[in-house]
């Protein structure tokens, strides 16, 4: 045999390896748009602080009536059924971008599981080719998360309306953009014109800041379950918190989540617990699905899981939550 003749054929083997593992790889991202990409990650994109390019949206929302106001956070549904709302949180402050877990919501996409993601307006403009992608899948609801996250319990009532309105109207023009780039027009029919959910970031609130929000014709929809407990960094720990987040939930749950990779592990958590509520006998719909089946629970005031228990974030992100010092 010649002496080259081995390490010939191992190399012959490694390419041949390669050339196998590889393709799959290389070509993840351009076969399925849903696959992570390192501009997914936080801090990836490149940040600005400047206003999006239209104040104030186009389309306007009629003032909710007085009954309608505060904020949802269950929904009682008819004859106690086995639904839920799974909610995600795409925070982004105004000094630094955040990231989008492309785990989490390509395993939803793949799993067929209905969410409502809540966006800060700045967030959308970060990642606007994912919004496109989203906007045109009717898995997904998207709400209004305030434009860099401003806390509504500290904001200047203007403050506040321009941290709204910046976000329905970064909203719209990305709807607009998306318009240009599809040619069924069916499919833009069902893109809703603007989010007509709110969430409070930091889950902070003022009865002033309610009234802004209700003017404007949003619905605050908070949640009864925090979903997160911490970081999840193995699957046997995610089994666990999804066991104890499946004892609390209840018919009618709106179950609060993060899809900007804060904190990790949320993609693995998300599996668990779906995977158990389905063995429940669960069905996942979106927020605003929910609301259509039941009578909402509000309440006056922003919290995580008893009322205050929020308070000590006031003092935290820098200038009314938005993190500018
Ligand atoms: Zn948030």
């Amino acid at each position: 045999m010649p002496k080259f003749f081995l390490p010939l054929t191992l190399c012959l083997f490694s390419l041949l390896l390669i050339s196998l593992t590889q393709p799959s790889l290389a070509h993840s991202n351009t076969a399925d748009p849903w696959a992570p990409t390192p501009t997914d990650l936080k801090k990836a994109l490149p940040n600005t602080r400047s206003q999006p390019l239209r104040l104030r949206p186009r389309t306007q929302l009629p003032p909710l009536p007085d009954d309608q106001q505060g904020i949802i956070r269950k929904v009682s549904p008819a004859s106690e059924q086995p639904v839920l709302a799974l909610t995600f949180d795409l925070c982004e402050l105004a000094t630094s971008t955040s990231g989008c877990d492309m785990t989490l919501l390509g395993f939803l996409k793949a799993q067929n599981i209905p969410a409502t993601l809540f966006m800060s307006g700045k967030w959308m403009r970060t990642h606007k080719a994912r919004v496109k992608l989203f906007l045109q899948h009717p898995l997904f609801e998207i709400g209004n998360h305030n434009w860099s996250h401003g806390n509504c319990a500290l904001l200047p009532l203007k403050d506040l309306e321009d941290e709204i309105l910046w976000t329905q109207a970064q909203y719209e023009l990305i709807r607009e953009e998306l318009a240009g780039e599809i040619t069924d027009p069916t499919k833009l029919a069902k893109i809703a014109p603007v989010p007509r959910l709110f969430r409070l970031p930091y889950g902070r609130s003022r009865p002033e800041a309610l009234k802004t929000i209700a003017a404007l014709g949003l619905t605050t929809v908070q949640w009864n379950i925090v979903g997160e407990l911490g970081a999840v960094t193995n699957r046997e720990q995610a089994r666990r918190y999804a066991q104890s987040l499946a004892s609390m939930t209840v018919p009618g749950s709106i179950v609060l989540f993060h899809a900007n990779l804060v904190p990790v592990g949320t993609a693995l958590l998300v599996e668990e617990y779906t995977r158990l509520m389905q063995a429940k006998g669960y069905r996942f719909l979106t927020v605003s699905e929910l609301l259509q089946l039941g009578t909402p629970q509000r309440v006056q005031d922003g919290y995580f899981s008893s009322p205050g228990d929020n308070l000590h974030l006031d003092r935290r992100f820098g200038r009314y939550g938005t993190g500018l010092r």
